[in-house]
Formats: structure tokens, C-alpha cells, sequence
């Protein structure tokens, strides 16, 4: 039996044999009833409409291929770095191919974590003791991984526990009140509260805690929650930098490489191990805020003790391969421009939710757009399918390729389309950056709704909602981060249904997912046909189907909140409200100058020339919301608007580098405060600026020099690589072990500026 799963034998199976041929033969009939539509119509030798394109790529719709593909893929777990998972990268790399797709694999080597062995037992005042369970009922033989955070330390701790509840700032304050001393003690926490599980170990570690056990307080109380606790994304060897084979390899004993990991250690626990801790903890009592949000029993009391802890965790990092799989749809018109469309591939245990319910959504994708490619279609713009690994250990695949290829998709990316947890349960729940408003919500009226008979997605999403509801894409959650929050390219970000109980653990099955998640797959279909239909606008519309002004409406609203928010100190934000009158500004005459453009069906070098520059303008515009020096302390992250704020708890999800400052100006002066919260509404204002500019048709530069600039030293020999002379004169005062660093450092800097050059004289993506 692959699968541990409770048990589904009075289940129906979703579809009989029977059922299966029957929809073969209409699948068979449909497609040759098609074929001979369509041979009707090549009859005519002009070229067909995109809307032609549009209505075949809908209504070639099917669940059952979904199903399928979701089936292959979830036969077994396929953790990052391990051989189902390669079996995986085959498996889609030939469904591309079968397809007569382009088709390519990038791999990597970069520093994966896996767990060797853990244990946590009880001692009880009167002498007993007992070892918890850590794993998952049946998981003895199947292949899924132990229950562990990758990157955690490893080490023994002994100690008294003690209940955290989220591990936020607010619960230390409270648990400080009730004179509760956490130092030296094992945390427990449950899982939620905003805060990231390194967040939560970071926190615990800086008040003295020992080591963190986390659990999830779920209607599934025998799964435990896998995850992640290293800080930021992509490989930790190769912090900003592709981490090609061959490439700079940071040491592990790099400081850089060990702030991206937790100095205490850390474990997931069901929520029945939890309860058995809990239900034995004295001390004070448990705050009655608390108690009243929790499924799982306790004794009311938070501790420490009297209970003794032992927890040990041992595990290790090691170099692993990991591969990107590739199709690639050439662009007709303009095979520079690409549009972009991307899941991950490797999950915690057999992710049917998390995420090959996208993965299938892919495949169907291309089995669609190779339908449309047979009768005919050749897209204007280039296509690019992207199939991601290690995106559970931290955005690893997805990010190592846009660190490779910045200069590339920055200088020609119009917009990436994620699709991550497809479908986990009903209601449609998208992320997009604003450009994209009016475009998505066209999308649904076109795309039936998979939960009620006759309605559009539209009709039930708005309804659900009371009206249009789109989220941004704040949190580092999955593998738009490196394209938007790095690159600034317009991102999307897609999912049906949301919080699933079964996130991480060995239940996200197929058999979940035919049971709970979408039996019919009707859900899988609405994704699929949204996510479809979003890229070939974009790939097809001769004027790109973006929209600023919701843009600028959305500036002006986190302007609102912010008012009110410093109402009463001497900060002032006209800077942004400036700035933001000149974005609306610049998008209301975009949006007049494309309804002309759209308007003018002449084909003449000069309206194409013409429709391509106002293109170029609409694609650059959030490339200016990034700034170079990036977020203070987080450099990677250089998007303005959009992303991580150091503080989870922080109420602003919105100006990061802003929320930020605001967070820290808790403890400090006023002066100080006022000028670092100034300072940064000034960059965001120049970042907004930058973005109007860019709509504009004001070109910005997005290059940094490594070949000629300015020696720090002017009596240095070298007057070329200025980086690589100062790093030479530096090392006079160094001993011999670290000027060599610092000089290969430089060295490599310069190589892959070199290299950067050449891939864009090429105009190549790897
Ligand atoms: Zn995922």
C-alpha cells in the first residue's frame, strides 16, 4: 500500500471503469467532431482569431486527465533531492515531450536537510516516563519522511516545557505578566499567529528558550506539520547568486550561510503529542484568550513543568541535485517577451494539495496549448511552463534560476503566473499584483464555476465575497517571491479553497484529495482554465491586458491606512501621495493611448513599433517599484510595495521596508524614529515615482557596474575591476585564509557579471 491512509473502502471511487470508458469515447468523439470543425476552417488560409484559440483552449476542458496526471504524480512521496522525486522531474519532462513541447531540465546542487533520527520522552515527578510518537500512524514502511523542520540544529536538550501558544511578542508579554519565566525551558507552540516557524524559533531562541516543539491545532490530530525553518529563500550556499555546478559555493561555516539557520533546535509534533505535554502542565494559568481558540486539551495551565523534557534531534545537510523542468511555447511575433507559468513539483510526503494538484493543472495546460498548437496557434509572445523542485525547503529551485537568469527575465519577463496548492477544498482564492484586477476578474466570467450547476466563477467568487476580492502578494510563501519581491515582474498567484487540514502531513494523499479536497475535479478544472486562459491574454493580446489604475488606487488606500496609523507625529507622507497622483496620472494616459492603439488595426512598422513601446512601458512599470538597495537588513528583497516584513506580527502587509521601520521605532527615540520612518516613505515614494516614470516610456537602467568604476584606493595598480582592486588593496591588512575569500569573492562577482553579458547577447535563459 503507497498510501497510509484512514480508511476510504465505503467511499465510492469517484468515477467507475465504466465511467472512465464512456468518457474516453466522448473524449474520442469530442476530439475528432473537433478536429473536423477545425479542418473547416483551415480550409481558409487566414489566419485564425485569438479568440478562436481562447474557445478551443476552453472548451478542450477535461477532469479525468487531471485526475490522472494528479494519480502518476502522487504514487509516491517525493521529497526534494531523493530518487521519486527525479522520477518526477522524468514524469513531467516526458509528458512535455510527448507533447512535441521544447523541453528542458536545469539542475542545481544546493544544501538540502533531511532527519536522521529524533526522540522526545517524558519524566514525570512521580518517576514514570514516556516517549512520545513522533511519526504518523502507518508511516513505518512507505517512504514518507520522518516529521522534522529542515535546517534545524541538531542537539539534546533536557528541560522543563513550557506553552508559548503562537510564540508571538504579545504571548511572551502576557506570559510575562502571569510572572512566567521561559529561559532554559522547551517551548511549545502552535502553529499560526502570521509568524513563519523560523520566525518562531528566532523569538524563543532570543528569550532563552532551549529548543521548540510546534504543533498544528487541527480537526487532524494524528498529522504532524513538516517545514521549512531557514530564514529567506533559495540555496544558502549561493545567497544571490545562481547555484550553478561549478559555481561560488559559500562554506558552511560561513557566517552568512549560518544566520540563514536557527541556533536552537526545533520539531513538529501531532496535536495528540502535544495535548499529552499540555494536559500535564502546572503553573500559572493559561490566559483565557488562549484557552477559548484551542481544539486541543489542556490542563489549563501553561507551566513550566513539573514535567522533564528530553528531546533530542539529529539530522543532516547535504548537497543534493535538483531539477527544473522546462517547456518552452516560441512566440511568433515577439519571441523576446515571455510569459511565464510556474508551480513546484516536490512536496513533503505525496502532496496531491501541495502542490501537484498545480503540477497536474500544469500538464493539463500543455496538453491544451499542444491541442491548439496542432490546429495552428503559434502564440505572439513566448511561453515558458516551469516545473520547480525544493521549493518546501525554501523556494530553492525557483529562485536559483532567477538569480541565474535576473538580467534576462528582468529585461523581458511580462508577468509570472503561479499556481502552487491548486485545489485544497471550495472557493476561489487569488493573489495577483493590481495590473492584473481587471484582466482576472474578465477571466472568470468566462470560466464555469466547479461548485454550482449554471453559474460562472465570477458570479459565485463575487458573491462569496460581496464583491471583487483580490489578495497582494505580501507574504514569501511560494515561488512568485524571487520573480516579484527580486525581479519586480507582475505576478499571480492562484488557489482554490484554503487552510486544508492535512498541510504537510502524510495524509495530503490522493485519496484526500478524492475525498475531501475535489472528487470530481471540477475544481481542478476551474484552476486550470483560469490560470490557461490568464497566460494566453497575455501571450495573445497585441496591446498587454494591463490595468495601473487599480494600481494606484491600491497605493492610495495603504496611503488611508498609514494616515491614520501616524495620525498625531510629525511624519509626513505627502511624498507618497504625491507620487501616487503621479502613477494614477501616467496610468490614465497609458490606458488612452492603448484603446487608440487597440483601436488602429493597421499593421504598418510604425504601429507595431508603436504598440511594442507602450507594451514595454506596461511591462517595466513594476520593475520600478524595486529598489536597489533592497529592504534594510533583507538587501534580496527590493520590491518597494511588496514583502516580507521582519516582524510577522506587524498590522501593515503592505510597504515592508515601512513596517519595518515602524516596528523598530517602538525603541527608540523620537528624533531617531521620525527620521528612519521618513527616510523610508521617501524611497517608497521614489520607487512609486520610478514606476509612473517607467509607464511614462522613461526607460530606467537596472545595471550595476563590475567592470569599471572607482577604485576606493587611487593608487591602486588595477584601473579596472574596481570591486576586484579594492577587495586586493583590502587584503594587505588581512591574514592569508580570509583575503583569499574576499579576493575569490570579487572574482566570482566579476565572472557572473561577465557571464550575465554574454546570456544577454544571446538573449538566452538557462
Ligand atoms: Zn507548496
Amino acid at each position: 500500500m503507497p498510501q497510509p491512509y484512514y480508511n476510504v473502502s465505503n467511499k465510492m471511487l469517484f468515477i467507475s471503469k465504466q465511467t472512465w470508458s464512456f468518457l474516453f469515447i466522448l473524449f474520442i468523439l469530442a476530439f475528432f467532431t473537433t478536429l473536423l470543425h477545425y479542418s473547416h476552417h483551415t480550409n481558409t488560409p487566414a489566419h485564425k482569431s485569438s479568440h478562436f484559440y481562447l474557445d478551443s483552449f476552453l472548451s478542450s476542458a477535461t477532469n479525468y486527465t487531471l485526475a490522472t496526471y494528479l494519480r502518476h504524480l502522487t504514487l509516491h512521496p517525493h521529497l526534494a533531492g531523493t530518487l521519486p522525486s527525479l522520477h518526477t522531474a522524468l514524469y513531467v519532462k516526458s509528458h512535455f515531450q510527448s507533447l512535441n513541447l521544447q523541453t528542458h531540465v536545469t539542475n542545481y546542487t544546493v544544501l538540502l536537510s533531511y532527519p536522521l533520527f529524533s526522540s522526545v520522552t517524558l519524566h514525570f515527578p512521580n518517576g514514570s516516563v514516556l516517549s512520545l510518537t513522533l511519526s504518523e500512524p502507518g508511516l513505518s514502511s512507505t517512504g514518507v519522511v520522518k516529521p522534522y523542520h529542515a535546517y534545524s540544529p541538531s542537539g539534546s536538550v533536557y528541560g522543563k516545557p513550557v506553552f508559548l501558544n503562537y510564540g508571538r511578542e504579545m504571548d511572551y508579554i502576557a506570559l510575562g505578566v502571569h510572572g512566567v519565566k521561559v529561559k532554559g525551558c522547551v517551548g511549545i507552540v502552535r502553529r499560526g499567529g502570521r509568524l513563519s516557524r523560523n520566525e518562531v524559533v528566532e523569538k524563543a531562541a532570543a528569550r532563552g528558550v532551549t529548543a521548540v516543539l510546534m504543533f498544528t491545532d487541527s480537526e487532524f490530530a494524528g498529522g504532524v506539520e513538516r517545514g521549512t525553518v531557514m530564514s529567506g529563500v533559495g540555496d544558502p550556499l549561493s545567497p544571490g547568486w545562481g547555484g550553478v555546478e561549478n559555481g561560488e559555493k559559500l562554506r558552511l561555516d560561513d557566517p552568512i550561510v549560518m544566520q540563514k539557520f536557527p541556533s536552537i533546535h526545533s520539531l513538529p509534533i501531532s496535536m495528540i503529542s502535544a495535548e499529552t505535554i499540555l494536559k500535564s502542565l502546572e503553573g500559572a494559568e493559561m490566559p483565557y484568550e488562549w484557552r477559548k481558540s484551542m481544539r486541543c486539551s489542556t490542563s489549563g495551565r501553561v507551566g513550566p513543568g513539573p514535567i522533564m523534557l528530553n528531546f533530542t534531534y539529529e539530522g543532516e545537510r547535504k548537497m543534493a541535485t535538483v531539477q527544473n523542468v522546462f517547456a518552452v511555447i516560441r512566440g511568433s511575433e515577439e519571441p523576446d517577451r515571455f510569459v511565464l507559468l510556474g508551480n513546484h513539483r516536490d512536496a513533503w510526503t505525496y502532496g496531491a494539495v501541495d502542490p501537484n494538484s498545480g503540477t497536474a493543472a500544469l500538464l493539463d495546460i500543455a496538453r491544451r496549448y499542444a491541442l491548439l498548437i496542432r490546429l495552428g496557434w503559434n502564440p505572439r509572445r513566448t511561453i515558458i511552463l516551469c516545473s520547480w523542485d525544493a521549493e518546501e525547503f525554501g523556494m530553492i529551485g525557483s529562485t536559483e534560476w532567477v538569480e541565474q537568469n535576473l538580467l534576462t527575465l528582468g529585461s523581458k519577463s511580462v508577468a509570472y503566473l503561479n499556481v502552487d496548492c491548486a485545489v485544497q477544498g471550495p472557493g476561489f482564492f487569488p493573489s495577483t499584483t493590481p495590473q492584473f484586477d481587471d484582466l482576472l476578474t474578465e477571466i472568470t466570467k468566462k470560466v464555469n464555476d466547479p461548485d454550482s450547476e449554471g453559474m460562472t466563477l465570477y458570479e459565485r467568487w463575487t458573491a462569496a465575497n460581496r464583491g471583487i476580492r483580490i489578495q497582494r502578494l505580501t507574504a514569501v510563501d511560494s515561488d512568485f517571491a524571487p520573480f516579484l519581491h527580486h525581479a519586480g515582474v507582475p505576478s499571480v498567484d492562484l488557489y482554490y479553497g484554503k487552510d486544508f487540514p492535512v498541510y504537510h502531513t502524510a495524509f495530503d494523499s490522493y485519496n484526500w484529495m478524492v475525498n475531501f479536497g475535489d472528487p470530481f475535479f471540477q475544481r481542478h478544472v476551474a484552476v486550470t482554465g483560469v490560470w490557461g486562459l490568464l497566460a494566453l491574454r497575455l501571450a495573445e493580446d497585441p496591446i498587454l491586458p494591463f490595468n495601473y489604475l487599480p494600481y494606484a488606487a491600491e497605493l492610495q488606500d495603504y496611503n488611508r491606512i498609514l494616515t491614520d496609523l501616524l495620525e498625531g507625529s510629525n511624519i509626513s507622507l505627502h511624498p507618497i501621495t504625491a507620487a501616487t497622483q503621479q502613477l494614477a496620472a501616467a496610468a490614465k494616459q497609458t490606458l488612452e493611448e492603448a484603446k487608440k492603439l487597440k483601436e488602429d488595426e493597421a499593421t504598418d512598422e510604425h504601429t507595431v513599433l508603436k504598440r511594442r513601446i507602450l507594451n514595454d512601458q506596461l511591462m517595466f512599470a513594476e520593475r520600478g517599484f524595486l529598489d536597489e538597495e533592497g529592504l534594510q537588513g533583507r538587501p534580496w528583497f527590493k520590491h518597494m510595495v511588496y514583502g516580507p516584513r521582519n516582524d510577522g506580527e506587524s498590522e501593515l502587509d503592505f510597504f515592508p521596508g515601512l513596517a519595518n521601520a515602524i516596528s523598530r521605532s517602538s525603541g527608540l527615540k523620537s528624533g531617531e524614529h521620525n527620521a528612519e520612518t521618513q527616510h523610508e516613505i521617501w524611497r517608497i515614494a521614489r520607487a512609486i515615482q520610478r514606476a509612473a516614470h517607467t509607464l511614462k516610456g522613461i526607460v530606467l537602467s537596472v545595471l550595476r557596474m563590475q567592470v569599471y568604476g572607482p577604485r576606493n584606493d587611487g593608487e591602486n595598480e588595477l584601473d579596472f575591476f574596481p570591486g576586484l582592486a579594492n577587495a586586493i588593496s583590502r587584503s594587505s591588512g588581512l591574514k592569508s585564509g580570509e583575503h583569499n575569500a574576499s579576493i575569490q569573492h570579487e572574482i566570482w562577482r566579476i565572472a557572473r557579471a561577465i557571464q550575465r553579458a554574454a546570456h544577454a547577447l544571446k538573449c538566452e535563459l538557462t
